[in-house]
């Protein structure tokens, strides 16, 4: 069955270059370029994935991300050419799955939408362990092991790769993590932030330049990358 993206841009050669490359890899696309016929074809229609630019003629796309979220879960990647790390942050918090800065290429696009369709067929949440090649987690014994040998994380670090385990392929921004691991925001630059990461990078044996599970996205936040084996 093919699955339904929406693409929602009013740039004429990406609507064309992003239309073909889906089509040819087996995804049905509707296309619009207006934010407000968007809204209404989500409330409408069933799609899989919606890729949203958010310069649009009508309205904004932030706007546009924002009223989805009010009555859909439906994964979202914006497109974008305005990007500013505060600009990510905040589509990032406002909901969205993901982001691709403008120019972007079609095998990175197609990349993205795998990695986010996955995040919403597998529900991380309902297996108390997951192996993802040398890394295993047990969520219930709160367990993690590289290699069947355990790593002892610490009840913070522990939360932390849970929180992105459970949003898997999805960035997390500094702030998602800070209110779920901490139960409040941090006002300080997130500093603590990346030292527990630097610990949890060395007790899962990821390699920062280079990395298997997590991935830095800088200025922004944390995406775990790994597929479940
Ligand atoms: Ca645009």
């Amino acid at each position: 069955m093919y699955q339904n993206i929406l693409l929602v841009e009013d740039d004429k050669g990406i609507v064309k270059m992003v239309s073909i490359a889906l089509e040819s890899n087996k995804y049905s696309v509707v296309k619009t370029k207006s934010g407000m016929e968007a809204i209404n074809s989500i409330q409408n229609g069933s799609f899989d994935l919606v890729l949203l630019d958010l310069g649009l003629p009508d309205i904004d796309g932030v706007e546009v991300l924002k009223k989805i979220r009010e009555y859909s879960d439906v994964p979202i990647i914006i497109i974008s050419a305005r990007f500013k790390e505060e600009e990510k942050v905040e589509a990032l918090e406002l909901g969205a799955d993901d982001f691709l800065t403008k120019p972007f290429g079609v095998n990175e696009l197609l990349a993205r939408i795998k990695v986010v369709m996955r995040r919403y067929n597998i529900n991380l949440i309902e297996s108390e362990i997951v192996c993802f090649g040398e890394l295993l987690i047990d969520f219930d014994r709160r367990i993690v092991q590289i290699n069947d040998a355990e790593s002892h994380l610490t009840p913070i670090e522990f939360n932390i790769i849970k929180y992105l385990v459970s949003n898997h392929g999805k960035v997390c921004t500094h702030k998602m993590i800070h209110e779920k691991v901490w139960g409040y925001d941090s006002n300080d630059d997130y500093q603590s932030l990346r030292v527990f990461m630097g610990n949890i990078r060395r007790k899962i044996k990821d390699d920062v330049a280079n990395p298997k599970y997590i991935v830095t996205e800088s200025g922004v936040g944390y995406r775990f990358i790994a597929d479940i084996v």
